[in-house]
């Protein structure tokens, strides 16, 4: 596998177990694209799960030991992954395999023998779709893999709700979570399960919500936040309770944490004086203050000053 560095070319990634089919692939799509080979489906997965993604996959279906359609399956069942597009490449023209391969979200069917111009503009149509899906997303206010808002999203909506707030004299609450030994979590069961485990945890704190001005936001690696508008101290440290003792609820194994058995994460807590001179700088500080108690303390726990 080729590393990217400062490689600027859309990556594809080539699966098949014929190696003459995978050296005619590269050569054709070579000129234009960072071309990468993998001579069977293990091998595809261990080469998608570490780096960055492709761009795209061209991948066979008969293959020996694991065949094109489980790869497919288990890469759509990767939060990470699922985004990346797949096209099967493959001599099976019956149309029940292209429906199969469809319903498991490939978007395209590419037949062998096939024909060099019809796999470049298979592929240079598809490239160019996933460029726009990717210049989408980063414009977007959603965070690719939890789905929920995303740190530009809570950026926006905090500043408005600062002009709100202080316009209005109430006041206004802000949670920083951050998952309590999460590199231990991925280092023994996985990046994988991680990212599973980030999935979950977002949607157990959007659970934990009721009003429709709260946001739920992932900040950053394992870190979110919350805004809670018209929220004084008292009730910001409910729901804050609430969500700790909500992730501890969902009770997902974690042999390597010194705070619980299970996954727990840890808050800060902080809350903006409706008299006072405090800017919203000031109030993520003090929440990141907060945190940092949390986690001095033992974590799995709540702080606000
Ligand atoms: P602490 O209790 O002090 O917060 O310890 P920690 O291990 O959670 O904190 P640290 O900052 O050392 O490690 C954060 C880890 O979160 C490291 C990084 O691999 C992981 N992480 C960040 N973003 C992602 C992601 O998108 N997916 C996965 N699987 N892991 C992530
Ligand atoms: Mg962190
Ligand atoms: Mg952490």
């Amino acid at each position: 596998m080729t590393e990217r560095g400062t490689e600027t070319r859309p990556t594809i990634l080539v699966v098949d177990d014929n190696s003459i089919n995978l050296k005619l692939l590269e050569a054709v799509l070579s000129p234009e694209y960072l071309v990468r080979q993998a001579a069977g489906g293990a091998q595809a997965l261990s080469a998608v799960e570490t780096g960055d993604p492709p761009d795209l996959i061209l991948l066979d279906v008969m293959m020996p030991e694991m065949d094109g359609f489980e790869v497919c399956r288990r890469l759509k069942a990767n939060p990470k992954l699922r985004r990346c597009p797949v096209i099967f490449v493959t001599a099976l023209d019956e149309e029940t395999n292209e429906e199969l391969g469809f319903n498991l979200g490939a978007v395209d069917y590419i037949a062998k023998p096939f024909s060099i111009p019809v796999v470049r503009a298979r592929v240079r149509t598809h490239i160019a779709l996933k460029k726009q899906a990717d210049l989408l997303e980063q414009l977007s206010h959603v965070d690719a893999l939890t789905q929920i808002a995303n740190r530009r999203c809570f950026d926006k909506m905090f500043e408005q709700e600062w002009r709100r707030e202080t316009r209005d004299r109430k006041s206004l609450s802000v949670l920083l979570i951050d998952i309590d030994h999460f590199k231990e979590y991925n280092d023994h069961y996985g990046h994988g399960a991680g990212d599973e485990c980030l999935c979950r945890v977002a949607s157990c704190l959007a659970r934990s919500v009721a009003r429709s001005g709260d946001l739920v936001a992932r900040y950053g690696g394992e870190e979110f936040v919350v805004l809670l508008p018209d929220t004084d101290a008292k009730a910001a440290m409910g729901i804050a309770e609430r969500m700790c003792s909500g992730i501890r609820a969902l009770n997902i194994p974690h042999a390597y944490s010194s705070a619980a058995p299970c996954l727990t994460v840890s808050i800060g807590c902080a809350t903006t004086d409706p008299a006072g001179a405090d800017s919203p700088q000031r109030l993520t500080e003090t929440a990141d203050r907060m945190l940092y108690r949390s986690k001095a303390a033992g974590r799995n726990r709540v702080t606000q000053p």
